[in-house]
């Protein structure tokens, strides 16, 4: 089957006619709601560019799967030179759309889950491996959208699934019946859901002896019977309902959606993990370091319009000459290829899983995603510095067209000469979308939070930084 086009993809997630609940009503046909249709476009990119001749060998990758060329955002890495596409593959996307592009989660899980299936067939004598393949091979050969979903409630954080007041804050099996099992709980912050044809269901964390319920993977189609989908808010996004440029980006944006598995059956040949606890940590750690590496990529995509917006912004402010600006601009530039240096970094030093699969670097993931937590914050700092204090005290665009206020907001928020003042609000109107408006989702709350917090990649490097080793050096060096 060749690969969908923009156009076909939009199709298909029209016709799955997902319901979701979005600001108090049931929407059928949720996908096509104003509210989610940047998000959508978004996605589509990543079927067009796998065709446009200029993105296609960066887009594309050959799979022993379906024996022909895949999409990437579907591809099992199968060397570290295809972990470096995956990032510079992400960094395009990012800067296409100045937005998340939510495909790359279906890819880390898809990876993840290939390689602990093989694992723990191996170990266990479990059959999983084989029906994931079976199950990747439609994946790849339709070429599907994947929802990766990671993210359990927690409930209370202190204490383990099994001692929580109320089980379900961890998605867990609560029935088992001939040919399948019965799930039920909830996976928040899932990026591009109503986007997405498959969902594809890992534990949140590592799972312990007496645990074996919430150690549970398995994957079901976005519009299974019992899936509940609440679409989560992002600042100012009622603005895209105006279709003005007061969105700040006019075409793309990103999507969250809080998705309830209220009892959701789950046939044997898409249960990928089913008790297993010892494999679960390895899954765990497997999604966490890809995704964190993903970070690498499209963060500093997105970057790359920060930056050029900043730069425009400080060019029609009259000041790209101060040196002042050029330094900040210098910075931002240094902050964002320190990002991508660090996620191509972990793909270099990639390593062949039993499996066959190539995982990243654990270490220098971590890294990649520890300087994601803080780098975009400090760039979304100086942009805004650059940018003026316009970025969050602008007219409406609205406004240009009145009578009184439209003469009054061109003559006193003209810009430079050689721009009309409607292009100097509409880059200002982009550089609030990134820092403080829909974009900041992504570019900032999900820079802290996705793919786990801060701490938890602290944890990481902690165990992977090889303190004992370092300090028989320093004993060997001075002769202790
Ligand atoms: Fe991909 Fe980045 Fe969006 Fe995650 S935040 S899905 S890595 S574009
Ligand atoms: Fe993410």
């Amino acid at each position: 089957m060749p690969l969908m086009t923009g156009r076909q993809y939009l199709e298909s997630i029209r016709n799955l006619d997902l319901c979701a609940h979005m600001m108090g009503r049931s929407v059928m046909g949720a996908s096509q709601s104003p509210l989610a249709l940047p998000s959508a476009r978004a996605v589509a990119l990543t079927y067009d560019l796998a065709h446009a001749p200029e993105t296609r060998d960066l887009l594309t990758a050959s799979s022993p799967l379906t024996g022909g060329a895949v999409n990437r955002f579907t591809h099992l890495h199968r060397s570290t030179d295809d972990l470096v596409k995956k990032v510079l593959m992400q960094r395009a996307c990012g800067g296409l759309t100045g937005c998340c592009f939510q495909r790359c989660v279906g890819m880390d899980a898809g990876n993840a889950v290939f390689a602990a299936t093989y694992a723990c067939d191996k170990a266990r004598g479990t059959g999983y491996h084989g029906r994931f393949l079976d199950y990747w091979t439609r994946v790849q050969a339709e070429d599907l959208t994947v929802d990766g979903a990671m993210t359990d409630p927690k409930g209370d954080r202190g204490k383990r699934p099994k001692d929580q007041p109320d089980p379900d804050q961890y998605l867990r099996v609560v029935g088992r019946k001939p040919g399948g099992i019965v799930v039920r709980g909830a996976k928040l912050h899932q990026t591009g859901m109503l986007n997405a044809h498959e969902i594809l269901v890992m534990p949140t964390m590592s799972m312990r002896q007496g645990e074996e319920d919430w150690a549970v993977s398995f994957a079901v189609p976005t519009n299974a019977e019992g899936l509940v989908h609440i679409f989560g808010r992002q600042s100012s996004d009622t603005r895209k309902l105006e279709l003005s440029f007061d969105a700040g980006n006019p075409v793309y944006g990103g999507q969250e959606v809080m998705t309830v598995f209220d009892d959701v059956f789950v046939p044997d040949e898409r249960v990928f993990l089913n008790g297993e606890v010892e494999f679960s940590g390895m899954l765990v750690e497997l999604f966490a370091s890809y995704h964190r590496q993903s970070y690498g990529g499209c963060k500093t995509g997105v970057g790359d319009v920060l930056i050029g917006a900043a730069a425009l912004a400080a060019r029609m402010n009259g000041v790209e000459n101060a040196s002042h600006v050029k330094d900040k601009l210098t910075e931002m530039i240094h902050l964002n290829e320190t990002m991508f240096a660090c996620g191509v970094a972990c793909s270099h030093l990639g390593r062949p899983t039993a499996a066959g699969n190539y995982a990243v670097d654990t270490l220098l993931a971590n890294v990649t995603k520890q300087n994601v937590t803080r780098f975009p914050f400090e760039m979304a700092r100086l942009a805004i510095d650059i940018a003026g204090g316009l970025v969050g005290t602008m007219p409406s665009s609205a406004d240009l067209s009145d009578d009184e206020a439209g003469p009054l907001i061109r003559k006193y928020l003209a810009a430079a000469p050689g721009f009309a003042t409607e292009e100097r609000m509409k880059v200002l109107r982009l550089i609030e979308n990134i820092t403080t408006g829909a974009g900041a989702v992504a570019y900032l709350v999900e820079s802290m939070h996705g793919a786990g917090p801060p701490q938890a990649q602290r944890i990481m490097i902690a165990r992977q930084g090889g303190l004992a080793e370092k300090i028989e050096r320093v004993k060997k060096l001075v002769g202790i």
